[in-house]
Formats: C-alpha cells, sequence, structure tokens
C-alpha cells in the first residue's frame, strides 16, 4: 500500500487537503496539536474551526474573485465549501454559516473517511526523515516549536510573524491626470527604469487636512497577546507615525526629495509613492501604508490623496500577528520547499489571506501530494483561473522582496485583451474573467480526470 501522506494541522487549508488526498485513493495522517495544546485565538478542539468572522465572504461567482473561487472550489470537490453550503446561514449575497455546524461537518466527514487517521498531538519540530511526504498547514498560529524549526530550515528573513500590510490599489483606477511615474532623483536602481513609481502629490494645506484625518480615523486595537509580541516594533502603522509628530510622514514614507510634479515642475509639500505589487503590473502598494485605520476610514481617507479619488482597492491594509513564509522565494509551482522537496506547505502560512484562500491552497497542496504519490505529475491549475491566479501570485507573480499576504482579487489574472485593444470595463470586465475562469478550470479538471 502507498505510504501516508502526513499533514500537519486541522485548520481550514489541513482538513482540506487531507480530504483531497484521500478521495484520491492515497492514505492520509492528519495531525491536529487541539486540544492538547491551543493556540490564542482557538477555543474549541473541532477541526475547521473559524476562529473570527463565520463569512466565507461574497459568493457571487460571476462579479467577486473570492465568489468565484468558491465556485471553483465546488467543482474541485472541496469539502469546505461542501461544508459551507450545508451550513449557510442568511447573509445576502455573502456566504456565511453556522460556525460549530459548519466544523462539525468538516469533522464527521473526515471521521468517516477509512483513508484518513487523525492524531491529536503537537509536532514540535521537522517532521520525522521517514515522512516523506508532508503538508505543513499549521497556519497564522503555527506553534512556537515548529516555528522555531521552520525558521532554522528557511532562515531570519524567510519567515514573518507579523503581516504588515500597505493598501494594495487597482492601477487602472489611479488618476494619471494628477499621479505621475518617477523614483527619487530618476535613480534607476539596479533593475529599474528611473520611473518605477507612481506618485501622488501634496500640497501643504492637503497633507494637514490628511494627518488630521489619519489621527481621528477610528482604528482596530491590537489583541492582548499581539500587543505583547515584540515582532511588530519595526514596522509601525502610519497613524502612529503620524502621531509623534507633524512632519513624521513626510520625513518618512511620504518625502518628497527627489520628485517633481510635472503639473507644477516644483517639488510637492509631501508625497504618497505606490511601488509595483505582481508581475502582471496590475496592481501597486502604497509604499510604508500599513495601518490599524478601520476598513471604512482607510478607504475615506485614503480617496482623498490627489490621484486616489477614485481607488479601487485589491485589498486594505492592516498589521496583525500572523506567521508566514517568503512563498516567491522559498516554494516552488506545486508548493514544494524548494530546499527540502518532501515538504509542502498550504493555507495561510503560505501568505494567503482568509479562510477561503487558505482552504484553496489546502486543495492545491492535497491533489498536488496525491498525484505525486500515484507517480503522476499535476500540472498547476491556469493562471486565469482564480486557484491558479492565487497561486501563481504567492509561488512566483508576487515581488519576494516586499511579500505580504494577500486575498484573491481580479488583480491577480492576466488581463483579457492581450492584444493591447480595450476589452470589456467593470462589471463586465470581471464576469469576463469568471467564464474564462471557470471554462479554463473545467478543461484543467477534465483533463487531469483523462491523465
Ligand atoms: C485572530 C485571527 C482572526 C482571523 N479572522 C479571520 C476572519 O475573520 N476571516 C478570514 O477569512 N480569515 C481570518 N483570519 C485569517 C485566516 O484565514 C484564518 O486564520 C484561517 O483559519 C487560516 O487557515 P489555516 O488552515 O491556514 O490555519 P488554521 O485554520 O489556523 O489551522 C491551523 C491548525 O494547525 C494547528 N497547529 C498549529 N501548530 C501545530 C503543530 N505544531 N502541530 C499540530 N497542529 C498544529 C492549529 O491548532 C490549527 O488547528 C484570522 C486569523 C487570526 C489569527
Amino acid at each position: 500500500m502507498t505510504s501516508p501522506i502526513n499533514v500537519i494541522g486541522g485548520g481550514l487549508a489541513g482538513s482540506e487537503a487531507a480530504w483531497q488526498i484521500a478521495r484520491a485513493g492515497v492514505p492520509v495522517v492528519l495531525h491536529e496539536m487541539r486540544p492538547v495544546r491551543g493556540t490564542e485565538a482557538h477555543k474549541t478542539a473541532g477541526l475547521a474551526e473559524l476562529v473570527c468572522s463565520n463569512s466565507f465572504r461574497s459568493d457571487d461567482a460571476l462579479h467577486n474573485a473570492v465568489g468565484l473561487l468558491h465556485e471553483e472550489m465546488r467543482r474541485s470537490g472541496s469539502l469546505i465549501l461542501a461544508a459551507a453550503d450545508r451550513h449557510k446561514v442568511p447573509a445576502g449575497a455573502a456566504l456565511a454559516v453556522d460556525r460549530d455546524g459548519f466544523s462539525a461537518a468538516v469533522e464527521a466527514a473526515i471521521a468517516a473517511e477509512p483513508l484518513i487517521r487523525i492524531e491529536r498531538a503537537e509536532i514540535d519540530g521537522l517532521p520525522p526523515a521517514d515522512w516523506h511526504s508532508v503538508i505543513v498547514a499549521t497556519g497564522p498560529l503555527t506553534s512556537p516549536a515548529l516555528s522555531a524549526a521552520i525558521l532554522k530550515l528557511t532562515g531570519e528573513d524567510a519567515l514573518a510573524f507579523f503581516d504588515a500590510i500597505a493598501p494594495i490599489v487597482h492601477k487602472d483606477s489611479i488618476d494619471f491626470e494628477k499621479a505621475w511615474f518617477q523614483s527619487r532623483y530618476d535613480k534607476p536602481g539596479p533593475g529599474g527604469t528611473g520611473r518605477d513609481y507612481i506618485n501622488c502629490a501634496m500640497e501643504h494645506g492637503e497633507y494637514e487636512a490628511f494627518i488630521a484625518a489619519l489621527l481621528a480615523g477610528e482604528k482596530t486595537e491590537f489583541k492582548e497577546w499581539e500587543a505583547s509580541t515584540p515582532y511588530f516594533e519595526g514596522c509601525l502603522p502610519i497613524e502612529v507615525m503620524a502621531s509623534r509628530g507633524h512632519d513624521t510622514l513626510r520625513y518618512g514614507p511620504m518625502k518628497p526629495v527627489g520628485l517633481t510634479d510635472p503639473r507644477t515642475g516644483r517639488r510637492p509639500w509631501a508625497v504618497v509613492q505606490l511601488r509595483q505589487d505582481n508581475a502582471l503590473g496590475t496592481l501597486y502598494n502604497m509604499v510604508g501604508f500599513q495601518t490599524k485605520l478601520k476598513y471604512g476610514a482607510q478607504s475615506a481617507i485614503f480617496r482623498t490623496i490627489p490621484g486616489l479619488e477614485c481607488a479601487e482597492f485589491a485589498r486594505l491594509g492592516g498589521l496583525h500577528r500572523n506567521t508566514f513564509i517568503n512563498s516567491p522565494k522559498l516554494l516552488d509551482s506545486s508548493l514544494r520547499l524548494k530546499a527540502e522537496a518532501r515538504l509542502r506547505f498550504a493555507g495561510q502560512i503560505t501568505g494567503v489571506e482568509g479562510y477561503v484562500e487558505s482552504a484553496a491552497i489546502g486543495l492545491l497542496a492535497g491533489r498536488f501530494a496525491a498525484a505525486e504519490a500515484t507517480g503522476h505529475m499535476l500540472a498547476p491549475p491556469p493562471p486565469t483561473t482564480a486557484l491558479g491566479a492565487l497561486l501563481g501570485h504567492i509561488t512566483g507573480g508576487a515581488a519576494a522582496e516586499t511579500f505580504q499576504p494577500m486575498n484573491v482579487n481580479f488583480g491577480l489574472f492576466p488581463p483579457l485583451a492581450e492584444t493591447g485593444k480595450k476589452g470589456p470595463r467593470g462589471a463586465d470586465r470581471k464576469t469576463a474573467l469568471a467564464h474564462r475562469a471557470l471554462a479554463d478550470l473545467d478543461s484543467w479538471l477534465g483533463h487531469r480526470a483523462a491523465a
């Protein structure tokens, strides 16, 4: 009989991975440390516990990227989506669940699956050498002993304990009548052009109003166990910088030196810079703008920045306790650690963000591992699918130097019109991307079945 694949962590990603492996006819051991050892956020011993909100976000497959990801996961036989559908509660266009019913359904399905064995114990170091295929899906609150072992294996700069997410903007929503491309002092730097940043200028009055809004904006608090973790000190939220003095930001991330506003021919009073965030060049992050402002306050305040009045955010900023690896640097396209190919990673620890995205990466890791165990190589899903776009982002599309966790969004998909012609816009564009994705997913799933 094929030797079992070991999955560490019975959360959203690990449960989905174990299910996919078993469905492919391969045995699995699923290691979950709760209730023997807890985390700061989990409250139960149940598999796939939702630690906070009970929402899987939009379920609209034709207009929303996470809704599309739901549909792709359903078509791929996802246990997490099946349990969510069975335990949904009324939530408008969103998919929200009864969290206890959902977790119990996942656990019951896994317990009833003869090819899965659940072991309740912490894996407190690198897996034993005779585990030939392992999926590490231990999530944002990976136990300290395992985190330390991963840190040793990957290196200090490749494992983070806090995310520091600056808002990310769809480039095509920026007003280039006001914003312009320029690097400070026009320096090309290694590999640049001298025009690598998008700049949004502020005059004195605009800057003063912006600082006042940052200080007044509603903030989310750190949880007690987050505040007592020392790692976030190096990466201050912008509103904390603003509170340290009126000019702190103007001498920090908003410094205008080396820049000339083409509209005035002068150096502006302050500047917001945006840097390319993905290889496709469709997304730009606001440099140094990690923040604990609430989402509503972020959208309102950042849309007062000249050039960003109509900005569409691919994701808003945040700062949380979050264990994640530098996937673009460390993982290959089937989620294997390049330095030790028997180890795959899945879920939030790979630098995706959210319940659905974590489960989606678990689904792919499970399928890759099962294919390998049965002597096949499974090609990654096409980049035009939500599964493929998310996988492609974390394993190569994202810049490794500035890698931060990411939600699925349409900015990760290759554009429709590759000939330079203008394609559909707005809602029509999303629908066209979704139709293309579902058709391409179906042929990937069909192709696999035939292999
Ligand atoms: C406080 C908090 C709130 C969040 N809120 C939301 C939200 O509202 N909406 C959202 O979409 N996302 C949220 N997230 C982000 C993320 O989507 C969830 O954390 C999600 O559960 C990640 O799935 P996962 O499978 O990667 O990790 P988890 O679901 O956390 O699963 C990891 C599992 O591994 C186990 N484990 C850890 N270390 C070991 C070990 N050494 N040995 C054995 N088992 C181990 C853990 O007990 C856990 O069961 C939140 C994250 C945190 C930390």
